[in-house]
């Protein structure tokens, strides 16, 4: 802080001087009784056992939510090195293996490899809990077993995603256990702010790249992230980690996001209803999901999808332009933007190759300066919408490779990207009360975490 000298903190200094002789002898005393006081404090701390055994949810909590944070994957390592270390390890006289199996492998073979005792395996596959787990033993599995001089001490072996079988010799026999590893889901929230490309504001926020993907997906139908995204564009995010043992396994579902793209303001709830119906709507139970996506390119293969400083090229000048170019790779996969069926496909002049489909409502979508496609497109082929029908090029009449895209809707061109688009059903009549019930404070939390940020940034800047 660069406060100016204050000539009232001058005076303030000047009294605080003049103290008694009688007072500094009193600090003395208090300075000679505190400091051993501090000392035991300090020896008291140091002797008490670090219970870093299960790290408390609200700790994790709050760190997780320090977004953007470049750091997150330190932080994890380090919480899963504090739990590792308290777990108990085998005695040191005991050896620790893993045998890994691969194609053609059987048990016996593995053990007499390691030179273990063969006779304890059929002990220990005789057992009945470990019976189904030695038959099917695939390619792959790990089994971890300690061992004595070949004597086998205890196995463990993954049944499955959440089970593990656990085999200990007790005495002369061979006990067996299934343990069970269940599968916890961590609240995340987080948000990033896009000042180059949404995937280095996910890099920045510490976000995966699966998040950024179902970023990418829930917004497909509103927002063309290969054109439409600018610097200061925002998100907010509620979104599942899938944790075990303590320890992060991956990201999980999106639970509500709000995208702020030039301007506007979208959000989305995740419902899943009792027979499986899983949807995104907005607050207001629409469907995010509409006839068609705004850009029927992967723009993940896209690699500078947006630059603050310069305005889309216009690549290509076939006659008057009337579709909308997306300069990518050759070889990048272009997707159907909706349900269709394909009613052309091959050479069209300036267009080189060239697919055209026709959509519902008398809507079809053009996609040109094609390198090659996908071998079973065929006329009369239906496709789905994000179905990948061929990739980017510069047939025909195109200075570089690029994507023309062109809608029409009864003939006439419409512009792709501002184009109001059909939309899906709302969420189902039998749904809407539970939805608004389940979605009103979930939308009210991300509002919250909003204002929290959003005034930190503001004030940051
Ligand atoms: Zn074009």
């Amino acid at each position: 802080m660069n406060r100016p000298f204050s000539p009232i903190m001058h005076d303030y200094k000047q009294t605080a001087l003049k103290q008694s002789k009688k007072f500094k002898a009193f600090q003395w005393f208090t300075v000679g009784l505190g400091i051993p006081i501090i000392i035991v404090f300090f020896i008291n701390i140091l002797n008490k056992p670090a219970d870093n055994k299960e790290i408390p949810e609200k700790f994790l909590y709050e760190t997780k939510q320090n977004v953007p944070q470049n750091h997150s994957v330190i932080d994890r390592a380090s919480e899963n090195y504090q739990l590792e270390t308290s777990i108990t390890e085998p005695e040191p006289a005991y050896e620790f293996i893993e045998l890994k199996i691969s194609q053609g492998d059987t048990l016996e073979q593995l053990f007499r490899q390691n030179n273990l005792d063969v006779g304890q395996l059929m002990l220990i596959t005789e057992l009945d809990k470990a019976k189904n787990q030695f038959r099917r033993i695939k390619p792959g599995n790990v089994i971890k077993l300690t061992h004595l001089n070949g004597q086998v001490i205890s196995l463990r072996s993954k049944i499955d995603l959440t089970s593990e079988l656990v085999i200990e010799k007790k005495e002369s026999e061979f006990e067996a256990r299934i343990i069970e590893h269940p599968i916890t889901k961590k609240k995340r929230m987080a948000y990033g702010i896009i000042t180059s490309s949404l995937f280095e504001s996910a890099v920045a926020a510490g976000l995966s790249d699966k998040i950024i993907m179902n970023i990418a997906a829930i917004f497909a139908w509103d927002i063309d992230f290969v054109l439409d995204i600018r610097q200061g564009d925002s998100y907010y995010l509620h979104f599942e980690e899938i944790w075990q043992d303590g320890k992060y396994i991956s990201d999980g579902e999106i639970i509500a996001a709000e995208f702020n793209n030039n301007g506007r303001t979208l959000q989305a709830i995740r419902f899943v209803g009792d027979d499986g119906y899983i949807n995104y709507f907005t607050p207001e139970g629409d469907s995010l999901r509409k006839a068609f996506i705004r850009a029927p390119v992967d723009f993940t293969r896209i690699s500078s999808n947006f630059n603050p400083n310069r305005k889309h090229p216009i690549l290509n000048t076939i006659r008057a332009h009337r579709g909308v170019d997306y300069a990518a790779p050759k070889g990048t996969p272009i997707k159907a933007s909706g349900d269709g069926k394909v009613i052309f496909r091959g050479t069209k002049s300036g267009y080189g190759k060239t697919i055209i489909i026709q959509h519902g409502g008398n809507i079809t979508t053009l996609y040109a300066h094609m390198s090659s496609y996908i071998k079973k497109i065929k006329i009369g082929t239906k496709v789905r919408q994000g179905e990948t029908i061929g990739f980017v090029g510069s047939t025909g009449l195109a200075t570089a490779s690029h994507l023309h895209y062109e809608y029409r809707i009864n003939g006439i061109h419409r512009n792709p990207r501002t184009v109001n688009l059909p939309d899906a059903k709302p969420i189902d009549e039998k749904y809407r009360m539970e939805f608004f019930t389940y979605a009103g404070p979930i939308i009210d939390e991300l509002k919250q975490f909003k204002n929290m940020h959003s005034a930190k940034v503001a004030f940051s800047n």
